[in-house]
């Protein structure tokens, strides 16, 4: 089977800049080709979806890991979300702080018979794991939650923060994954949740895999990711499944965007935000949606 692999670096508000559409474009495309030569030379769905998020949590340019934005109190909470939808397993760590990878949190619990923690049983899980404190704060997301702080509102109510990470991979033995990170909306009540973290914003089974990014209040109100990928399940064509779901989100006025793959190898993504920022690759090139 031939994998496939798409990514995404947040749905939101236009680039004021047209540069920095080439910087994340660039940033996109060097996850997106290394993740699919690891997954040419057989690495999992799971693994590689796992690789494809740490990469972009490590990279300060979106809003996961290490630039994560910061909520109401200058805390930053992380959520990360993962799917093994060969084995049927979610699993989940919801507002987490001083750790470099939520989403290696999230990988640890794919097993375990406790899948979804929450802030104190990930830190305890960080602990074991003996991952070391880390401070995922940049200057620039201090700096914007100072002006938010004096303004007392988040950058525009309603407005879709750029910049959550996800992956969905399709690997050599035809099973799925999806993985989602957040640093969540920003400048949002202290230890409110990401969609990130729950079915509603990752999902996959043997069929098909999602993720999202957008309003999380949206996508969760919206149950998403289960939504498109319980339509491939019973039989709908993937780009059907998201045309039919992304128009029913049209209708009520949901503000969010998704990356998908099936099973047969279909790559498939739709919006309903100004812009969604997404990288697959093709055999040879890689495509954007921006
Ligand atoms: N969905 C994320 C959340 O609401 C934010 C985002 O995707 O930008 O937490």
């Amino acid at each position: 089977m031939e994998p496939k692999l798409i990514i995404h670096g947040g749905a939101g508000l236009a680039l004021s800049d047209p540069q920095q559409a080439s910087i994340v474009r660039a940033s996109l495309a060097k996850v997106v080709t290394e993740v699919r030569t690891a997954l040419e030379k057989g690495l999992s769905a799971v693994e590689a979806t796992v690789l494809a998020v740490t990469y972009l949590e490590d990279d300060p340019l979106f809003n996961a890991g290490t630039g994560s934005v910061l909520q109401q109190d200058g805390q930053i909470r992380m959520s990360a979300g993962l799917m093994d939808g060969a084995q049927g397993h979610f699993s989940a760590v919801i507002n987490v702080s001083a750790v470099q990878n939520p989403i290696l949190l999230a990988r640890a619990l794919q097993d375990s018979p406790d899948r979804v923690l929450s802030e104190t049983g990930s830190h305890y899980l960080a602990r074991e794991l003996a991952l070391p404190p880390y401070d995922p704060t940049t200057l620039k997301r201090l700096q914007e939650w100072v002006e938010q702080k004096q303004t007392g509102i988040a950058k525009a109510a309603g407005a879709v923060t750029m910049g959550t990470v996800g992956a969905v991979a399709l690997d050599r033995q035809g099973h799925l994954s999806a993985a989602t990170s957040t640093g969540g909306r920003g400048f949002e009540r202290n230890g409110r949740v990401s969609d990130s973290a729950q079915p509603a914003g990752n999902y996959a089974n043997r069929y098909a895999a999602v993720s999202c990014t957008g309003i999380g209040e949206d996508i969760i109100d919206e149950g998403a990711a289960v939504r498109i990928v319980v339509r491939v399940t019973d039989g709908l064509s993937l780009s059907e499944a998201l045309e039919k779901t992304m128009a029913e989100a049209r209708v009520a006025g949901r503000d969010y965007g998704v990356i998908a793959l099936d099973s047969q190898g279909s790559v498939g993504w739709d919006k309903n935000t100004p812009i969604l920022l997404a990288a697959y690759t093709s055999d040879t090139e890689v495509g954007f949606s921006f």
